[in-house]
């Protein structure tokens, strides 16, 4: 029995402490209850939002087999065919769009106005992304003379059953960037978002499921990481992982899909610098480096963490970035405020705890650095100031550890020689931003810096033809335009002599 998207969402929208909805699976498009449940909490006021199923092996395994299944058939149909379903899907969810704004921003803590800005526009174009960029792509193909005649031509097989594990900071964000070009690839999909937010990975269910997806292509089961996660990673009918969280879970799970030789991409935690050197043209620039730091409560994988600001303007630039961090309001997700909740009562503590030892190892609050108590229905939620510290050396754990909130470390430098180094002496590597008026400087220190993308006197300018990923401990393999396309599937040479 179909129940429209639209549909879906409002009885969402409608779920509360009072009257909580549960969300089940999705295997062999059907909606699976489980026994056990747990609870999801809406951050920006503390309560019980909606209950979600709490799977384990059993449910991992039923998805694993429902995708194996679907995967012949699936891998046949017609690129042009597999395109037209994410186009649908992704008309579905334009359809809907402020509604989805609505539900993810209850779910993740973030402001209503930045999901119906980023988060859910993203989602509708990585689905319509690579439903058109899998029509354009030709593979090479040879004619050879020696040593004997013979044509060899590249096709590209889906790899299997693929499994996606996504974090909860862009939940839909991120989930659909891998659904859709795994999909479009032609394999079949378990997905299995964060416990923290499930919700409009829900939604996407239906919008697949109303959009004509066949069954058993993309299955979805809920609940933790360790009580379900793990037995896909480890389950030997599933050909590839893609994950995307923290550090210390990817590398876990990189050892344990390495164990059955899956394929792997890991795209995990970082430690981002912001370089502002002299020339910097900081009026101009100091928007989007405060955003850097601060947007979505500072939980975003590429945020600045660690800002080096070259000595000769460094009093400027604290000027003009506290004047800029101004705007940052933060409180109601739904009223508004420049910034939302953070999302978990974990994860306020956490977030919290490092501005503590941040202070213990000699820093200086300079702006923010306390939790913030709205007035009103979001008085029980988990926010947290906007917060910038100096008088940190480049050991200090807040220099070094993901924090993952809206904190910030500022430090002076004096050279690009020791500004490089400084900036790469940490185990992360995902991001770095450079901000001067000097071209070759720029060329010359974004070159030097070991990350996956740098941004030049700018910010989260994103093309998904690009490579994205993490160097050293923020990740392995690339993703986007062409890297999913690879790491999506198999290449295969086929030579054919000729008489
Ligand atoms: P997390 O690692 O705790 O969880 C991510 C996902 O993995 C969740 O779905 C979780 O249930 C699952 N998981 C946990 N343990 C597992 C296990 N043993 N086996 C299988 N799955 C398991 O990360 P999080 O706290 O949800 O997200 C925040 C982290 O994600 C931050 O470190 C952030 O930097 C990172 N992140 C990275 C990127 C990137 O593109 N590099 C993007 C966004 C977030």
């Amino acid at each position: 029995q179909m129940t429209s998207t639209s549909t879906v969402l409002k009885r969402l929208l409608e779920s509360s402490a009072q009257f909580p909805i549960k969300l089940h699976n999705f295997i062999d498009n059907e909606f699976e209850n489980t026994k056990e449940k747990m609870e999801s909490v809406n951050p920006a006021t503390g309560e019980l939002f909606f209950y979600l199923n709490r799977s384990g092996k059993q449910e991992a395994d039923r998805a694993v087999a429902a995708a194996k299944r679907a995967f012949h058939s699936w891998s046949q149909t017609s690129p042009q065919y597999r395109s037209s379903i994410l186009l649908k899907t992704a008309q579905i969810i334009e359809d809907n769009l402020d509604d989805m704004a609505l539900l993810e921003s209850r779910d993740q803590g973030k402001p209503v106005w930045l999901a119906k800005a980023v988060d859910i526009p993203r989602c509708i174009h990585n689905l319509r992304f690579f439903a058109n960029s899998i029509l354009h792509h030709t593979d090479p193909s040879i004619l050879h003379h020696s040593p004997s005649p013979g044509l060899s031509y590249v096709v590209r097989d889906p790899v299997g059953v693929a499994v996606l594990i996504s974090p909860w900071n862009l939940p839909i964000y991120l989930l659909s960037f891998k659904i859709a070009p795994a999909i479009a690839t032609g394999n079949t999909v378990v997905c299995k978002p964060s416990e923290l937010t499930s919700a409009t990975a829900y939604v996407l269910m239906h919008a697949l499921f109303e959009a004509g997806l066949p069954k058993g292509v993309v299955n979805m089961v809920l609940g933790t990481g360790a009580e379900v996660g793990e037995h896909l990673v480890t389950n030997p009918d599933v050909g590839l992982v893609s994950f995307t969280g923290s550090t210390a879970v990817g590398k876990k799970i990189g050892a344990l899909a390495a164990l059955s030789n899956k394929k792997t991409s890991l795209e995990m935690g970082g430690k981002n610098a912001c370089i502002v050197c002299p020339s910097a043209d900081l009026p101009t620039v100091i928007p989007d480096i405060v955003r850097s730091c601060f947007i979505n409560q500072g939980e975003v994988c590429l945020c600045t963490s660690r800002l080096f600001v070259h000595h000769s303007v460094i009093d400027r630039f604290l000027s003009l970035f506290l004047d800029e961090a101004e705007k940052y309001t933060v409180g109601d997700p739904e009223s508004g405020s420049k910034l939302g909740a953070i999302n978990s009562k974990i994860h306020f503590d956490k977030v919290m705890s490092y501005i503590k030892i941040a202070q213990e190892e000699g820093g200086k609050i300079e702006l923010g650095g306390r939790s913030v108590q709205p007035e009103g229905r979001c008085t029980g939620g988990y926010f947290i100031q906007p917060t910038l510290i100096t008088g940190l050396t480049d050991s200090s754990r807040c220099m070094q550890e993901e924090i993952f909130g809206p904190v910030v470390c500022l430090v002076p430098f004096g050279s690009n020689e020791e500004v490089i180094s400084r900036a790469n002496s940490t185990s992360y590597g995902l991001s770095a931003t450079v901000f001067s008026e000097n071209v070759n400087e720029i060329h010359s220190i974004a070159r030097s810096l070991r990350v996956g993308t740098v941004w030049c006197n700018t910010w989260m300018l994103r093309d998904l033809n690009m490579p994205f990923g993490g160097t050293k401990e923020s990740g392995m393999g690339r993703e986007g335009g062409e890297d999913s396309l690879h790491f999506f599937t198999e290449q295969k040479t086929i030579c054919i002599k000729i008489n």
